[in-house]
């Protein structure tokens, strides 16, 4: 068992402007009744949230065979300040160069990543950049395709994002695509992703 949530991380939202952007895509989503004004304990684990509001039906697939439990989700939380965003799960599958766009996957075939098939230098340099920069520092990533290197913001990152602003969706069943979207718009054309996550 565990608590299930989704994130959804704003990309480019510096650490000045993220409450105010957070704000925002509250307003934007009690407007459309997802969620409501107010904060609730109930709403989310271990903090505050937005309780759901009467529109939540539609922000999440149906039918999806085995996907949707039908049951009302907790809420929205909202969390400022840079953080890195997995899924509780160390989950990064891959970064992608800026400069040169070439992928570096952490996990694959043993013949190519050693036994345990894991690329276990890459995910400790990726973690240890990432913690320097929620620590308020900046950090690089070096690129063994083209030999640069770059500040880890702005390696592309599957399955994690490093973000001053979130939403969290606790338990909530997948939500649609235009919901991001609506987030996206909200921000101003922000450069959205989302993952799963449990703890
Ligand atoms: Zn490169």
């Amino acid at each position: 068992m565990g608590t299930y949530y989704q994130w959804v991380a704003d990309l480019d939202a510096t650490d000045e402007e993220a409450g105010a952007l957070g704000q925002r895509v509250v307003d934007d989503l009690v407007r459309r009744g997802v969620v409501l004004p107010g904060l609730s304990s109930e709403a989310a684990l271990g903090g505050q949230g937005h309780p759901v509001g009467p529109a939540w039906p539609e922000t999440v697939e149906h039918p999806v065979p085995g996907g949707v439990s039908g049951e009302p989700p907790w809420g929205l939380e909202v969390r400022l300040g840079r953080e890195v965003h997995d899924g509780a799960q160390y989950s990064v599958e891959a970064v992608t160069c800026p400069r040169c766009s070439v992928r570096r996957p952490f996990y694959g075939p043993p013949d190519e990543l050693g036994p345990t098939g894991t690329d276990e230098a890459g995910l400790r340099a990726f973690y240890e950049a990432a913690a320097t920069w929620r620590d308020g520092g900046e950090a690089d990533l070096a690129c063994a395709a083209c030999g640069t290197t770059a500040p880890v913001t702005r390696w592309q990152a599957e399955g994690a994002a490093l973000a001053s602003l979130v939403f969290v969706f606790w338990e909530w069943d997948e939500l649609r695509p235009e919901v991001l979207r609506w987030i996206a718009d909200a921000t101003g054309g922000h450069r959205i992703v989302d993952g799963p996550g449990k703890v």
